[in-house]
């Protein structure tokens, strides 16, 4: 579904990311975890993008995405220039990186930079719903100044009884945070906690591909591994 809405706030989550919420005369009907496909209504020519819902369908006033800035970036930084009232058009919901309860009973959210957003959504799903879920939630980013939802991570913790929240910084040690990339170490450790997890992928390219590899090598059905690469 096509349909004209407009920025009704933004957010600033860390100092190269915005939250921009988005309202239309119609409410979106969508999953935890679908993407939409944003495109600018202005005179010059920009390309859609695609980016993650990071709000719930719970919570569906506004239709929220998380845009990271990337360095040289056409698009991500044009929408972190924007301010409330521009008005878009916008093309979904699209995508199969959906967490559906009814299915999955476990499951290990793993993330890198913006790839955070869709799990926003989940937890917000999962917290509106009182879903009853053994889940582990691992995110890496660069610095503690990078991580993008620090707040709320650390309350979705809290609010969700069986989570486990692992935040990694690969470039800075910090107290309260784990050091160094998501290794097999990690993944082992993991595995063993869960009898048949679902696991949900997303971010850049290589993280997704490196962490597949060490999901697979660690004996996971490749049908139990969901993923949504943002290249
Ligand atoms: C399903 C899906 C969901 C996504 N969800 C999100 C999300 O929730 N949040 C988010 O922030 N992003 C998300 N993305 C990524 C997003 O769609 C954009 O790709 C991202 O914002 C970069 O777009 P851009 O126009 O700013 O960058 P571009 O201008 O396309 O540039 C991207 C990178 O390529 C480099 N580059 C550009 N042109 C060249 C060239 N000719 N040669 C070499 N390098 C070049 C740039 O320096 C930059 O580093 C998602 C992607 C997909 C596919």
């Amino acid at each position: 579904m096509k349909q004209k809405m407009k920025i009704v706030k933004v957010t600033r989550e860390t100092p190269d990311t915005n939250t921009l919420s988005f309202q239309g005369a119609e409410k979106m009907d969508f999953k935890p975890g679908q993407f939409l496909m944003i495109e600018f209504l202005r005179k010059e020519k920009i390309p859609k993008r695609a980016y993650s819902i990071s709000s719930s369908p719970t919570r569906n006033e506004n239709v929220e995405i998380t845009v990271k800035e990337m360095p040289g970036g056409w698009v991500s930084k044009l929408l972190n220039e924007c301010n409330k009232e521009e008005e878009f058009l916008i093309d979904g919901p699209y995508g199969h990186f959906i967490f559906d309860e009814k299915e999955m009973k476990e499951i290990v959210m793993i993330g890198a930079g913006s790839g955070v957003a869709p799990y926003r959504g989940f937890c917000h799903y999962i917290i509106d719903k009182k879903i009853p879920i053994k889940a582990t939630f691992v995110y890496s980013s660069k610095t503690e100044e990078d991580v993008i939802f620090l707040n709320q991570l650390r309350k979705f913790e809290k609010q969700i009884p069986n989570l486990d929240l692992i935040l990694t910084l690969t470039r800075e040690e910090k107290k309260g945070f784990h050091n160094g990339r998501i290794d097999d170490v990690m993944i082992k450790e993991i595995i063993s906690k869960y009898n048949d997890p679902y696991f949900f992928l997303c971010g850049p390219p290589k993280m997704v591909q490196s962490v597949k590899e060490l999901i697979l090598a660690n004996g996971i059905d490749k049908d139990k591994v969901k993923q949504e690469i943002y290249g």
